[in-house]
Formats: structure tokens, sequence, C-alpha cells
């Protein structure tokens, strides 16, 4: 999100009480890039991280150094390592030393574990330092994972993973080239809710899914600096779709399980100067070898909202909030009976998303569980987030029948 900052207002006031507890409080940065809907009411927030997890015994820790301390860093991520189990906050990289002085010294990161973009190859030499997640604008992503994986570290990215099919299979190779792992930093993947949404699709309780709709919207700030990268093309790679949109086309690839195989899209034409360079609005249509069609939007210009709607043969469902930081919700429909699933404190016992992502790395490298978030899943995003383009540029669909990615990957 920019993502989602209203439905996790009661979890960022969370977060900065925690951040007010390490002494860092000045630091949380802005209210929120996106804001969604406000979590109920009866919702407690969740609990405030009050120490550091012992690790298991027997497990080093498995050491991260972010790069780029901006807003989701420094208000989501670092907070995160508090509840992790397996990761550890190892070194910080950063274009600004009085800052990542300031959050070193607030998250007990040593001097000399904090690096400049100038000299983040030195990371080489840091044994502490087994990873690194880079949370740079989005055109940075793929330059800094290839530097990372020639000093010989594994890679956490956000999203979007790059901004072109190119510099997506530039990090995946260099990724092989040095036998080190690349994740995407798809929070769906750790978020309780998502997954309880979609082990109720996968059991078959909503029968076959016929079309999913999703919306991904939220009011780009233009006075925030995490705005301004976002609508210059060099940096962002695109505007609404490539910032909000990519969790439609990854979640509707998830819930349906299966890839599209043409894609259509129209994007509305904008007078507002700030959208010169990249896309307010655009909506898309996938359409699937099953039968089923997948049919979403984003923008830049329209209040918060995070949605998938699902209609099934037996059951229709809705994720909303769906890509929230916490309180997502699902709800099924059946008739006259509705049943909800909301929140994860009471119902569902689960390490917060961003820690459970955290700790998915070392998990993968030292219990060999399967990644959840490859390099190629999130290559396969930007390859259709590009034939959405195409397609509303040339207003003609765009076959993206390219066969099973899964195999060839
Ligand atoms: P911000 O603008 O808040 O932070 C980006 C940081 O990158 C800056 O603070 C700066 O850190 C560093 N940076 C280095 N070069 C530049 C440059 N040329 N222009 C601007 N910043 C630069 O962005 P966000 O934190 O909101 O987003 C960062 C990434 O995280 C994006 O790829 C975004 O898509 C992703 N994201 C993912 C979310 C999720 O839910 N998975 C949510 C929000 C964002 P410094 O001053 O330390 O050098």
């Amino acid at each position: 999100m920019s993502d989602n900052d209203t439905h996790q207002q009661p979890a960022s006031q969370i977060r900065r009480r925690f951040l007010q507890a390490a002494g860092v409080a000045g630091l949380v940065l802005g209210k929120s890039a996106s804001a969604q809907t406000t979590p109920p009411d009866h919702l407690a927030p969740r609990p405030s991280p009050q120490s550091i997890r012992p690790l298991p015994e027997g497990r080093r820790p498995f050491g991260y150094a972010i790069v780029g301390l901006g807003k989701y860093a420094i208000n989501q991520i670092l907070p995160a390592f508090g509840e992790c189990q397996h990761a550890r906050l190892a070194g910080l990289v950063s274009g600004d030393p009085q800052k990542a002085r300031k959050v070193a010294s607030a998250y007990g990161v040593p001097e000399k574990n904090i690096y400049s973009y100038d000299n983040f190859d030195d990371i080489r030499n840091n044994p502490e330092i087994d990873a690194v997640y880079i949370i740079l604008p989005n055109a940075l992503h793929a330059d800094f994972a290839v530097r990372a994986f020639r000093a010989g570290k594994h890679v956490m990215c956000e999203k979007p993973m790059a901004t072109s099919v190119e510099d997506c299979q530039r990090m995946i190779d260099a990724a092989r080239r040095a036998s080190k792992q690349l994740m995407i930093g798809y929070r769906c993947h750790f978020d309780p809710i998502t997954q309880r949404a979609i082990q109720t699709i996968r059991a078959g309780k909503l029968g076959k899914l016929r079309v999913v709709t999703t919306e991904n919207t939220d009011v780009l700030s233009i006075d925030d600096p995490s705005g301004q990268w976002r609508v210059k093309r060099s940096l962002s790679g695109g505007g609404s779709l490539m910032d909000l949109g990519i969790y439609g086309v990854n979640g509707a690839r998830y819930l349906l399980n299966e890839d599209p195989i043409e894609v259509s899209a129209i994007r509305a034409e904008s007078s507002n100067p700030v959208f010169h360079e990249v896309e307010d609005i655009i909506s898309w249509t996938f359409r699937y070898r099953s039968g089923a069609l997948a049919h979403g939007n984003s923008s830049f210009t329209a209040a918060a909202t995070s949605r998938f709607g699902i209609q099934a043969e037996k059951l229709s469902g809705t994720l909303n909030p769906a890509t929230g930081y916490y309180n997502n919700r699902f709800e099924t429909v059946a008739g006259e009976e509705t049943h909800v699933l909301s929140d994860p404190m009471f119902q569902i016992p689960a390490l917060n998303q961003f820690s459970a992502q955290l700790d998915h790395l070392p998990d993968v490298l030292g219990c060999g569980k399967p990644s959840l978030a490859t390099g190629e899943e999130g290559m396969q995003d930007i390859r259709l987030i590009q034939a959405i383009y195409q397609s509303a540029a040339t207003r003609r669909p765009v076959s993206t029948d390219w066969g099973d990615w899964r195999r060839k990957a």
C-alpha cells in the first residue's frame, strides 16, 4: 500500500507504542500511505510485542539488512522483527546516514552494520547479514537484488518484483548463479484470513469458482515523498496497477489457482497533470481456460478499497478488507446464511503476517520448506501487468497463453 493504512489504524497505533518503547517514535513516517476501511469497533487491537522472542535452541539468528528506510520499512517491517522467531535485524542500508544511525540505535544495530547505497557491496564481508530485504522504489529493486546476490546474500524483495520482465529474469538468473534464495514480499501467504479463504476454496466448500472481482484503490498524496516517486515512471514503472492493482492480479491468480490465457484492459483518460507519466484508473479482465473470468481495477484517486468478490457454484464469498495489514475479513454467503471470519487474534492463532514473512526465508533455507513466494511467481505478475498495459494501449485483447511457467521455472 502505499498500502492500506486505514484499516490498520489501531495497528499503527500499536506499532507507534512499540516504537516509542524502543525510543524511535519520531521515526514513524506519516500516516500510512494508503488508507482503507477502519476495523470494526469490537475488534481489540493486537498485543504489542513486549520483548524480543528467544530463538529456538540450536538455531542461529538469521540476519536481515533492510535496504531503504521509508514508510513501509519503518512503520511495518522494522517493528515486526520483535515478533520473529528466527529472523533478526542485523543491518541497515540507507541514503540518509542520520536517519540510519537513529534507527540503528533504536534497534540495537551496530554502527559497523550501517551501509550506504555506495558501499552496499561491502556487505559481502559481513557474516552477520544473511539476506537483504529490498524496500526501495520499484525500479531500483533489480539492481540492488543483483548486487546482493553478487555479495553472496539471499534476497527478500518487495512487490512489484521489478518494473520489467527482463529485470525479473535478471534477478532470477543472479539468484541461480549465486545459489541463493529470492523471495518476493507477498504478504497474502502469511495473512491468516487469506489462508483460511484459500483453504476453504481449495477444500471445495464454495464449489467451482466462476468469477473473481477485485478493487484496489487509494488516494495518493503527492505532498508525501513516498507518493512522489510513485508517479514518476522511471522509478515506479507504472501507476496504480504497479502499486495497488498488483494485489488484484496476484490475488486473482491465487484464488483461482490458474493463470489467465487472455487479458483485456482499458485505461481512463486523466486531465490531472500528476498522472502525466503513469495511469490513475485502469481496469482489466482475465479470461481463463477453465471458463472463469476475473475482473479488476485500481486507482490512485478513489477512496481506499482492497476487496475480492468470489462468485462460485455453491457459495459466494468476499474478502473485504483483503490485503490490509491487520483485521482482514472473509465472508461467505449461501442464501440467508452468512459466515464471517474476521479476527486473527481470537479465531486463528498466528503471528502477524510481517513477522511470519520474515521468518519464512530462514525456514525455507533451514527446514527445506517450499518457498511460498518465488521470483518466478513475482515475474508472472509483472508479465501479466505488462500484458494489461499493452492491451490498454492497443485497445485489443492480448494472449497470455504462455504455457505452464511453473514447469519452465
Ligand atoms: P517510501 O518512499 O516511503 O520509501 C522508499 C525509500 O527508498 C526511501 O525512504 C529511501 O530510503 C529509499 N530511496 C532510495 N532511493 C530513492 C529514490 N530515488 N527516491 C525515493 N526513495 C528512495 O516508499 P514505501 O516504503 O512506501 O515503498 C517502498 C517499496 O515497498 C515499494 O516497492 C512498494 O511497492 C513496497 N511496499 C510494499 C507494501 C506491502 O504491503 N507489501 C506496502 C508498502 C510499500 P532512505 O532515505 O533510507 O535512503
